[in-house]
C-alpha cells in the first residue's frame, strides 16, 4: 500500500476528547475515528488489525471444530421475552419501528442461536455442536470512556456449544479455556483467569480472562505463587489476604481488562426455547449449553495499551496491519525513486505485506515519526546512503542493519 494514497493519515495533534492511550494513539496514527462516545469507524489500517485479530481467533476456533455462522443483529422482541432478557438486561438496545413493532439489537445471541438449532438437533448423536460468529454487538453501556475498550457498538467473537451431558460440556469447557489462552498468547497478551459466579441467570461458574493494564476497568486480586486470581467485585477477599488456594503468598491487586470469558449456561436456554433431544439412554433431555466470548475490538485496544512508547504503537506480529514499513528518503531524485519503487515491488512479489511511504514532499524526520506512531514492527529505509542495501530496523530496537533484499525477506518468516 502506498502511504500517499492511504485513507486515514497520521494527525499532528491528538484528539481533544481522548482520555485513554488507545483512543489517542489509534486516532492519531490513523486507525480509528470516533463517531460518538463508544462508537468508532475502523479506517483501512484499523480494519486490517481487526481482521488480523479475528483471523487468529477464527483459526483457533476452527481447530476445535467450531463452525462459523453469521447471525442477524436485529432481533424480534419475542425471543428476548421468552428468556426474560427484554426486561432484565439493562444494556439491551430496544428499537421501535414505524408500525410500532419492537426489536432488540444483539448484545449476545443466545436468543437467536438456540431457536436456530431447534429442529436441527434431535438426538445426542447430533452433539456436541459448536457454532460461532464474529460480528458486531450493541450495548447501552453507561460508561463508554475507555476508547475501544468499551464500545456501545463493538466487535465480538461469540461461540455457543451444545452437549448432551455435563461431562461432555466439561470436556469442551476445558478445551475452550486452553484455546483462549493460546489465542491471547499469539496476540502478545498474557491473560489471568479469574473464576466468577455466572451472573445474570446462572449460578454456575464462569471464567474471565483478564489482561493486566491500568486502562482496564476490572480490579483483580492475584497470587504470585500460584494461578489463583479473582475479580474484587465478587470476591470476599482483599489485598494482602493470604492466597485462598496455595496459602503461600499474600494477594496482590492490579487493574485489568476482560478480553474474554466462558460461561456454563446449563439448560436455561434449551428449556426456555423448549429444545429436547433423545439422550444416550433413550430418554428425552434438554441439552446443556455453554457460551464463550472474546472481545475482538477490545483486544485491539488492550494491545495498544500494553505495547506503546512515547513515540507511538508497537504492534505484535500477528496483529500488525503490515509486516514492514518501507520509507523512501530523497524521492525527488529519480534514481532513488526508482530504486525504492523496485524494492517495494520486489517485496510485494515475495508476499511481504508492506506499507510504502512514497511521499515526495515530506521530510525524513516526519516520515520516521509517522513510522514510529503507526507502529509496524519493521522499518526499512532506502536512501542515497543505503547503496544497493536496505536499512533494516525493528520498532522496539535502536540498532539498524544494512541488509540485502533476500536477507530482508528471510527476516519476515522468523
Ligand atoms: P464487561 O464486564 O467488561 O462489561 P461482559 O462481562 O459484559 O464484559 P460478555 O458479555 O461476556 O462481557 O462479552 C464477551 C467479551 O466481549 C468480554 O469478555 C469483552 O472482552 C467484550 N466486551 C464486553 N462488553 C464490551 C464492550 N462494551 N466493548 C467492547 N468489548 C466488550
Ligand atoms: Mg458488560
Amino acid at each position: 500500500m502506498k502511504y500517499s494514497k492511504l485513507f486515514g493519515k497520521t494527525l499532528r495533534q491528538p484528539p481533544k476528547d481522548a482520555t485513554t492511550v488507545n483512543h489517542r494513539l489509534l486516532t492519531q496514527a490513523g486507525y480509528v475515528e470516533q463517531l460518538m462516545a463508544g462508537v468508532y469507524t475502523y479506517l483501512p489500517l484499523g480494519l486490517r488489525v481487526l481482521t488480523n485479530i479475528a483471523r487468529v481467533v477464527r483459526e483457533e476456533m476452527n481447530l476445535i471444530d467450531a463452525q462459523e455462522i453469521l447471525m442477524p443483529t436485529l432481533h424480534p422482541k419475542a425471543n428476548w421475552e421468552i428468556t426474560k432478557g427484554w426486561s432484565n438486561i439493562d444494556v439491551l438496545f430496544k428499537l421501535k419501528s414505524r408500525t410500532d413493532k419492537e426489536y432488540a439489537l444483539g448484545q449476545s445471541e443466545e436468543e437467536v442461536v438456540t431457536p436456530l438449532v431447534k429442529g436441527r438437533i434431535s438426538t445426542y448423536k447430533d452433539l456436541p455442536l459448536c457454532l460461532y460468529q464474529i460480528h458486531w454487538k450493541y450495548r447501552d453501556e453507561l460508561r463508554a470512556k475507555s476508547g475501544i475498550l468499551r464500545g456501545r457498538e463493538f466487535f465480538m467473537k461469540d461461540l455457543y456449544s451444545f452437549h448432551d451431558t455435563q461431562e461432555d460440556f466439561q470436556r469442551f469447557y476445558e478445551i475452550a479455556k486452553k484455546t483462549y489462552l493460546k489465542i491471547f498468547k499469539r496476540l502478545g497478551l498474557t491473560a489471568k483467569v479469574t473464576e466468577a459466579s455466572g451472573g445474570g441467570f446462572s449460578e454456575k461458574i464462569s471464567y474471565e480472562f483478564i489482561v493486566l493494564t491500568d486502562a482496564g476497568e476490572d480490579t483483580i486480586l492475584y497470587c504470585d505463587s500460584c494461578d489463583f486470581c479473582v475479580n474484587v467485585d465478587i470476591a470476599k477477599l482483599k489485598l494482602g489476604d493470604l492466597c485462598a488456594s496455595c496459602k503461600k503468598s499474600k494477594l496482590k491487586q492490579a487493574k485489568g481488562s476482560e478480553v474474554g470469558n466462558v460461561f456454563d449456561l446449563g439448560q436455561k436456554y434449551c428449556k426456555d426455547f423448549d429444545i429436547t433431544i433423545t439422550g444416550r439412554d433413550g430418554e428425552k433431555i434438554h441439552p446443556i449449553m455453554g457460551c464463550y466470548g472474546i472481545g475482538i475490538s477490545r483486544i485491539m485496544g488492550v494491545i495498544v495499551e500494553k505495547y506503546n512508547d512515547k513515540n507511538g504503537i508497537l504492534w505484535p506480529k500477528e496483529a500488525t496491519p503490515y509486516q514492514m514499513h518501507l520509507v523512501g528518503i530523497g524521492l525527488d531524485n529519480k534514481d532513488i525513486l526508482s530504486k525504492t519503487h523496485e524494492t517495494y515491488r520486489k517485496l510485494q512479489n515475495k508476499n511481504v505485506e508492506i506499507l510504502y511511504d512514497d511521499r515526495v514532499d515530506v521530510s525524513p524526520g516526519e516520515k520516521f515519526a509517522d513510522a514510529d506512531l503507526i507502529g509496524i514492527p519493521v522499518r526499512l529505509v532506502v536512501s542515497k546512503k543505503t547503496g544497493d542495501k536496505i536499512e533494516y530496523k525493528e520498532r522496539d530496537k535502536e540498532k539498524t542493519e544494512m541488509l540485502s533484499l533476500e536477507e530482508v525477506v528471510k527476516k519476515v518468516h522468523v
